[in-house]
């Protein structure tokens, strides 16, 4: 099924007004008591410093040197952010973050005007360094995923063997769509939300079978599971990797065929056009968390895209030995689903589950299991490419 999104901007949790001529436009937040975001709004570019990072007193400062800022902007906080100030220097802006919790600098990094965003960003990303992950706000059932990358914490207890060595594990997030209350398209024989845990199983399955990988299930029965939870579930997962499973449904039973997502440019701009015939991902703006869906649009990158682009292809390439492909098979789409700076996030429609060809393939353990292993091959293929590239 269609699964474009719109309102990727709709969250902004809590902002400032312009500050006129001023480098620092606004600052924004979003996430929650696990990871949360920071977006400090530039009218040019610029570096920062870390001067504190927040591991010795909950306190972070960062100064961005040669940065102006007219009025000392203030705000209130969210998730691991009690409160925030940003001041003038002598030699520039410095922010001052106040934490609820004991967290740290996570990631930061500066985005250039992109993606319909006119100006840069300056982006800092905060996790809860606690030693017990925080308890999801949401109150649906969420896979549980604490195990995957457990908190590496340091106690004082006695420790007779040195920690093993970091997973070098890839770790992947398959995203079975639907689920529960929302049985996605309707086929002849069955629904598309069946068919789709069923195949992210079988993914599981072939990339488990490798060594290489630890997955990560969105769901692994049928249960809802709200958009903007998926989304939660993979950032904690640390994904390198995202891939949603759909089938696709058309009022012609003659159209069959996989395709893929990617995000596309100006997927807000165009995303009123892109919203057709399911709005299940759009319900992740209208009633998800406001400060994921907020961040989300700061998380699409060009870098990401590019991956993102790049892993479609091989995706497309593999998935065409086993299964017909529609004739303009990868796609751009305002998904709401994508995620991390860095992570490269595809949505496949498997087949029409309205083809009496597709959903043969889809409903069969050998057809799906066949497909799932070409979407398995893809994704050595894209990890062995990236292997290569970073070893130049
Ligand atoms: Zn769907």
């Amino acid at each position: 099924m269609i699964v474009a999104g719109v309102g990727i901007l709709g969250g902004v949790a809590a902002s400032q007004a312009a500050a006129a001529g001023g480098g620092v436009l606004r600052v924004r937040l979003g996430g929650d008591q696990a990871e949360t975001r920071l977006v400090i709004d530039l009218d040019r570019a610029a570096s920062a410093k870390v001067a504190s990072d927040g591991a010795a007193d909950r306190h972070v400062v960062v100064s961005l040197p040669g940065v102006n800022v007219d009025a000392g902007l203030q705000g209130a906080g969210q998730g691991l952010v009690r409160a925030w100030t940003v001041e003038r220097g002598a030699t520039g802006a410095r922010l001052n973050i106040e934490l609820s919790r004991n967290a740290v600098i996570k990631r930061r990094f500066l985005l250039p005007p992109a993606d319909g965003v006119a100006n840069y960003r300056y982006v800092i990303d905060l996790a809860s360094s606690a030693a017990a992950p925080a308890a999801p706000s949401i109150a649906a059932p969420v896979p549980q995923i604490a195990a995957v990358k457990p908190p590496v914490t340091f106690i004082s207890a006695p420790a007779p063997k040195p920690a093993p060595p970091l997973a070098l594990k890839k770790i992947i997030v398959i995203d079975a769509g639907h689920g529960g209350k929302d049985p996605g398209a309707q086929g002849a024989a069955g629904v598309e939300k069946d068919v789709t845990l069923a195949a992210a199983r079988a993914l599981k399955a072939r990339l488990e079978r490798s060594g290489r990988y630890q997955v990560v299930m969105t769901r692994d029965s049928d249960v809802y599971v709200p958009l903007d939870v998926r989304v939660q579930i993979a950032r904690r997962a640390d994904a390198d990797l995202f891939i949603s499973l759909h089938a696709d449904s058309g009022p012609d039973v003659n159209t069959r065929g996989a395709s893929v997502y990617t995000l596309a440019d100006r997927a807000v701009g165009r995303s009123a056009k892109l919203v057709t015939k399911d709005d299940w991902f759009m319900k992740a703006s209208a009633d998800g968390d406001r400060g994921v869906s907020g961040i989300l649009f700061d998380l699409t990158q060009r870098a990401t895209k590019n991956r993102s682009a790049t892993f479609a292809e091989m995706l497309l390439d593999r998935v065409s030995e086993h299964q017909t492909l529609l004739r303009r098979s990868h796609r751009e789409a305002g998904l709401a689903v994508l995620l991390a700076p860095d992570v490269p996030a595809v949505l496949l429609e498997m087949g029409f589950i309205t083809s009496p060809e597709d959903e043969a393939i889809l409903g069969d353990p050998g057809g799906r299991g066949r497909l799932m292993s070409a979407v398995g091959d893809s994704i050595d293929a894209y990890f062995a490419q990236q292997t290569r590239l970073a070893s130049r």
